[in-house]
């Protein structure tokens, strides 16, 4: 295959970037052109609900290049831009401002966006986060010293905002319908440490319950949940899962299904790539299709998708990792590599729950598919490299790690 002319990429943030950075390194000489709907140069999201939301960090260590870099990389970037349709047919892009442009290599990586709770938008003080504008307006509210904070979803937003802005010294009530937080990636068991973690900080953690209403005439005063109880907020932070930002290719000829359809070398269609929280494709290494919505995958696709766009099929593989994750929780590092799912074998390889310092194993017809550690980050990545092996779940469970 001849490489593309010129090569666009819609979504200027991690997979986007790391994308061009390998088109570059991989000695592509085309041009490459970044196009972002945010005002910003690509940034970092994990600072943000941790390090920048605390205030330890400045917004702008989160700054994942410099416009200087992306100038000596030949990378153009157009910020404020957002791209609101595409042709497969006669490869057009669409864009907000009115223009158009004929692409031939396409990266997409438009990422995901927050869930919203219903009926809220006309209050002040409530919050998501997904981008530094978000961040930089909760923080704004905090410094005005709201003592009551609300937080809305245990999942991983939920747990590091509360975790944050409870050290901050701030009353917290966290919301989960779930049994446990974080309970469909880590399960109940695992789940319920994380839980007492946040009850032994102080956080007021409500399980099993959801949010019915929220009052308040101009800002938000207090949450209904459907156990009949009412919470006082100040603030109301939700984190209730993101949507993939997909809506824009709708009727493009692409695949669109909870994500870019890819097949399992990260390509939607000829000379069209997919990566990161946006795309869906089959791993082969877990025979599943899934969509990762994590650091480490829009990461690894990033460059994987750059380098699919370059070679042709014959010389093209199967994307095939192992997807890894962190969350840090006040003194807590938990890591997950692989996937774990309910009905998994589990084994406890090291240290206890009590303690909350262990590495529990996932395994599933023989083999080691996940692993799960709380402060045992050499434990995890030394599993993370068996589930690569193919190392059976007897053989692991033994190995001295
Ligand atoms: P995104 O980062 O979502 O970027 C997509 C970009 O495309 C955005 O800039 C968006 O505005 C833009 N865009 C969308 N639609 C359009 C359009 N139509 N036209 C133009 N531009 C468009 N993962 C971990 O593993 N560990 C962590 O500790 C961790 N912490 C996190 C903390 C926070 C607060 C958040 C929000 C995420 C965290 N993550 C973490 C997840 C990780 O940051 C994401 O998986 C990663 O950002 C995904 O990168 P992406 O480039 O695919 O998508
Ligand atoms: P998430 O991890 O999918 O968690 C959403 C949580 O909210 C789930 O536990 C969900 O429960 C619960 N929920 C949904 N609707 C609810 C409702 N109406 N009331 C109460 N709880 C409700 O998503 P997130 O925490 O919002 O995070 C957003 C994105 O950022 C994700 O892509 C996430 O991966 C990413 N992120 C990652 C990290 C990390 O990797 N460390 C950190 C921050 C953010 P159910 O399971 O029942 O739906």
């Amino acid at each position: 295959m001849i490489p593309p002319r010129s090569v666009t990429i819609v979504g200027a943030s991690l997979a986007g970037l790391r994308a061009a950075e390998t088109l570059r390194r991989e000695g592509y000489d085309g041009s490459i052109t970044m196009i972002g709907d945010e005002p910003h140069l690509p940034y970092d999201r994990p600072p943000l609900s941790k390090q920048i939301l605390s205030g330890e960090w400045p917004p702008e260590r989160s700054g994942l290049t410099s416009a200087e870099a992306l100038a000596d990389a030949g990378i153009e970037l157009l910020t404020s831009k957002r791209a609101i349709g595409f042709d497969l047919a006669t490869r057009q892009l669409e864009f907000g401002d009115g223009g158009t442009l004929v692409v031939d290599g396409l990266i997409l990586a438009t990422g995901a966006r927050c869930r919203r709770l219903r009926a809220t938008d006309h209050l002040a003080g409530v919050h998501v986060l997904r981008g530094l504008d978000d961040v930089e307006g909760l923080r704004r509210e905090l410094d005005t010293g709201p003592s009551r904070v609300v937080v809305v979803g245990a999942g991983f937003i939920g747990a590091e905002v509360a975790a944050t802005v409870r050290t901050a010294g701030f009353e917290v009530t966290l919301v989960e319908a779930e049994a446990t937080p974080l309970a469909r990636v880590l399960g109940s068991e695992i789940g319920e440490v994380c839980a007492e973690i946040h009850r032994d900080h102080g956080v007021d953690l409500r399980t099993g319950v959801g949010v019915v209403s929220v009052e308040g005439s101009r800002r938000v005063e207090s949450v209904g949940l459907s156990d009949g109880s009412r919470v006082a907020a100040d603030i109301l932070v939700v984190g209730i899962g993101v949507v993939p930002n997909t809506e824009w290719l709708e009727d493009s000829g692409l695949t669109i299904d909870n994500g870019v359809v890819c097949d399992q070398t990260s390509l939607a269609a000829p000379g069209v790539v997919a990566a990161g929280d946006v795309a869906r494709w089959p791993n082969p290494r877990f025979n599943e299709v899934m969509r990762v919505e994590h650091w480490d995958n829009a990461v690894e696709q990033g460059a994987h998708a750059a380098r699919r766009l370059l070679v042709d099929d014959s010389a093209a593989v199967a994307f095939a990792p192992v997807p890894w994750f962190w969350s840090d929780q006040y003194d807590r590092k938990i890591q997950m590599a692989g996937r774990g799912r309910p009905g998994d074998e589990m084994h406890l390889a090291t240290g206890s729950f009590a303690e909350r310092r262990f590495a529990v194993l996932y395994g599933r017809a023989g083999r080691l598919v996940g692993v799960v550690g709380f402060n045992r980050p050499r434990h995890v990545m030394r599993y993370k490299s068996m589930i690569e092996d193919g190392v059976s779940f007897e053989n692991a469970v033994s190995a001295d790690v």
